[in-house]
């Protein structure tokens, strides 16, 4: 289940299937590489019509052939009891439910139902993994898991794969690290990947990701990788090539159950995360203020309000101060985010 370099159990391969050469072509040089589960969505959901939809069922004979060729497990996601059938048929070994199929109970239980209706020992040759909803919502990724569960399937597991959020954001879907934690304390035993492909959304920012959830103590990943990312069909900007991805996992350090036996590496983990969300929250914030500066500059407006500045100044102390920080402390963090929001305005007051 894990590469040489790594040591941490991963499942790569294409966003899609998309042709047979394709398929082959990653599948090869991913188990040269030492990985052992191969993925490639067959059916894939598009938030818009016109899309590439995915080649369907064909494409599943191309998954048997990279397994019997490679010997790797293969992966696919369903999420109708009609994939669950083509999937079975076809000797697919991991299935999962994707983000959006999650966030629908109705969706779940169909797929659960097909799943049920085999007999134990193929549901227990079968592993299915579980992605969180779109939307932030434990309760909703827990109910999914224990339709699964009540199916009779054994060998469950979740991947985490961010969040959707309105504007824009560093990452694609920003992963709330708190809501795969609070999860693993709700279900203990359950294995936890993390998917920094689709968090990220952009290749460069796949490795720190991978770290981050290595810190945090998740079980494996599972990451997207083309043989030739910028022509593929799906999701083209956030896919590494396979010798990118060999030596991505090279680079990483592997400090595996953090979250049960290393408390150090699980704080700095959090903190991580927290220094994320804050650059997020700044880089938001400038915006809002580069529209003041617009605003300002439209109506004629000074880009210093002394008045307002003081007096926000000491609002945000108290506040600070009523939340446990030094005041000069948070002085001094006000202080320089406004010097830049006004660097800002003034900077495109120039460029008018
Ligand atoms: C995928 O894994 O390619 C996919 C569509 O993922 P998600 O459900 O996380 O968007
Ligand atoms: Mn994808």
């Amino acid at each position: 289940m894990t590469t040489d370099k790594s040591r941490v159990p991963v499942i790569a391969g294409p966003c899609s299937a998309e042709s047979e050469a394709q398929v082959l072509t990653a599948a090869r040089a991913l188990a040269s590489a030492g990985v052992k589960m191969f993925r490639a969505g067959v059916w894939k959901p598009r938030t818009k019509p016109g899309g590439f939809e995915g080649i369907g069922n064909r494409a599943l004979q191309w998954l048997r052939k990279a397994k019997e060729q490679t010997g790797m497990s293969v992966a696919t996601e369903v999420a109708t009891a009609t994939h669950v059938r083509e999937a079975m048929e076809a000797g697919i070994d991991i299935l999962w439910i994707g983000a959006r199929t999650s966030a629908n109970p109705f969706a779940v239980q169909e797929i659960a139902d097909a799943l049920a209706a085999y007999p134990q020992e193929s549901r227990d040759r079968l592993t299915v993994l579980i992605k969180n909803p779109v939307n932030p919502d434990l309760e909703l990724w827990i109910g999914a898991i224990e339709r699964v569960e009540r199916a009779g399937i054994r060998n469950l597991g979740a991947i985490h794969r961010g969040f959707s959020s309105y504007g824009r954001h560093l990452y694609r879907n920003p992963p709330k690290w708190r809501i795969p934690i609070e999860l693993r304390r709700r279900l203990p035993g359950l294995p936890i990947y993390c998917d920094p492909s689709h968090i990220a959304g952009k290749k460069e920012l796949v490795e720190s990701i991978s770290q981050q959830a290595l810190d945090l103590g998740f079980d494996g990943l599972m990451i997207e990788s083309h043989p030739t990312p910028e022509e593929a069909l799906s999701d083209a900007s956030q896919q590494l090539t396979p010798d990118a991805l060999v030596s991505m996992l090279g680079r990483l350090r592997c400090r595996r159950g953090a979250i049960d036996s290393e408390p150090l590496e699980e704080l700095r983990g959090r903190i991580d995360s927290i220094d994320d969300e804050l650059l997020d929250l700044l880089a938001k914030r400038m915006r809002v203020s580069r529209e003041i500066g617009l605003y300002k500059e439209e109506h004629g407006m000074p880009i210093l309000q002394k008045d307002r500045y003081n007096s926000l100044m000491q609002q945000r102390v108290e506040r600070g101060v009523s939340l446990g920080l030094d005041s000069a402390f948070v002085r001094q963090i006000l202080a320089a985010i406004h010097e830049e929001s006004v660097r800002e305005q003034l900077t495109m007051r120039r460029e008018c």
